[in-house]
């Protein structure tokens, strides 16, 4: 009896991955041999281009960005020993938040050690059990879990409409209220309507939280993201969360704001207080390509003409894109089964971009995740549409 009582839960797991399984949805690790310049990867033994990856401006791989961090590593060692509160808090960290503050237009930048955490850490940091927090369906998991976390009342409304957003602030009299989105949406590439979201939080006395973790760097003129292009200034969108991990090449996150909401998520922010600091080296890292991604805006212009090469290639060729102006350029599939082969199909070609399934995006909307780099070639792109048009007729022949 109590062998039986210990082999449930194994039983248990077991039967929730067949499910999985059979429906298409389980999930499989590739493993990265090498990874080269110019978006080249070896995969089980095969060089691929990678067409998946968040490295939109091509600097995971710059040699200035792994000399800041090796000379780092030098100085300050590899561990930042521990968290902001204790002794971690480094002048490399110091600086890099003043940098953001300066490049974010705000008043002060805090950093996190992750993106997910940062998005935790502010969400549950701004609203607490009597509060609201109104949020896009499509924003990404860690916006959706922070509300979760929060105990406050939580309501989403239909993506990108800001109508919408507004009834679902109407008759709530809580303490605060927050509306949260992603800036650019992660796996659909639009953006958010910030100006319209901006007067909707003005109406209802709301904040507007914006998470931009794939518009900085990569979207406006100096690469100050969705709000940049959108001209929605700090005043409106005072919560601005940004990520190191995409277009900066390195890993990490920080969140923008006032002096007053800096100081609060000191006090108040869980995922801040009790974490270890990021290693110095990596921040050191991230300095130079905020420095890089600043001062090369060829590097988004070049970007730029891929996104609209590999659009009006894939129309030429009948493939059918979603209205997304930023690298993201998903097709949409439907079927799991379908995306998974199509994205089979693609690796048995040179071509890596995997398939984006249920629960990261809704059921019924499977698709391939394609995303563009500064380092991509003209040519690479040429050919990724040449592979997915022989891969999409091969897929639906068979
Ligand atoms: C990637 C991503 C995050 C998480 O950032 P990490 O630093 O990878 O944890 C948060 N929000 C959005 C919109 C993202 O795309």
């Amino acid at each position: 009896m109590w062998l039986a009582a210990m082999q449930a839960p194994e039983e248990a797991l077991q039967k929730d991955l067949a499910t999985l399984a059979a429906g298409d949805l389980y999930r499989r690790r590739r493993v990265v041999t090498r990874r080269h310049p110019g978006a080249r990867v070896v995969v089980e033994g095969r060089e691929l281009v990678d067409f998946c990856s968040n490295d939109y401006l091509g600097l995971a791989h710059d040699q200035r960005l792994a000399d800041a961090m090796r000379s780092a590593t030098l100085a300050w060692g590899t561990g930042a020993t521990s968290a902001h509160l204790v002794t971690g808090h480094t002048a490399i960290h110091h600086e890099l938040e003043d940098r953001l503050a300066a490049f974010t237009g705000r008043d002060r930048a805090l950093l996190f050690s992750t993106g997910y955490m940062a998005n935790l850490g502010v969400v549950t940091a701004l609203a607490g059990r009597h509060d609201l927090v109104v949020e896009d369906r499509l924003n990404h998991a860690s916006l959706i879990d922070a509300a979760r976390l929060t105990g406050a009342t939580t309501r989403r409304y239909r993506h990108a409409d800001p109508q919408a957003a507004s009834r679902r602030l109407e008759d709530h009299h809580g303490r605060r209220r927050l509306i949260v989105t992603d800036g650019v949406f992660s796996m659909d590439g639009d953006i958010a309507p910030l100006r319209e979201l901006a007067a909707v939080a003005d109406t209802h006395n709301a904040w507007l939280v914006v998470d931009d973790a794939h518009g900085l760097g990569v979207l406006g003129a100096g690469g100050g993201g969705s709000l940049e292009v959108a001209g929605v200034g700090p005043a409106d969108a005072p919560v601005l969360v940004g990520t190191f991990g995409k277009a900066f090449g390195t890993f990490g996150a920080f969140v923008a704001g006032s002096a007053t909401l800096i100081e609060t998520l000191i006090q108040r922010a869980r995922t801040y207080i009790y974490t270890t600091a990021p290693p110095p080296a990596v921040t050191a890292a991230t300095l130079k390509a905020l420095e890089i991604s600043v001062a090369e805006p060829d590097r988004r212009a070049r970007l730029q003409t891929l996104i609209e090469r590999f659009r009006a290639g894939a129309s030429q060729l009948g493939i059918g894109l979603t209205s997304s102006p930023s690298p993201i350029q998903p097709i949409l599939v439907g079927d799991a089964a379908a995306a998974l082969r199509l994205s089979n199909e693609l690796f048995h070609r040179g071509f890596w971009v995997t398939a984006i399934r249920p629960p990261t995006v809704p059921a019924g909307s499977s698709r391939l995740r394609v995303t563009l780099s500064a380092i991509h070639e003209p040519s690479d792109v040429d050919n990724l549409l040449d592979a997915l048009s022989a891969s999409l007729a091969f897929v639906n022949r068979h």
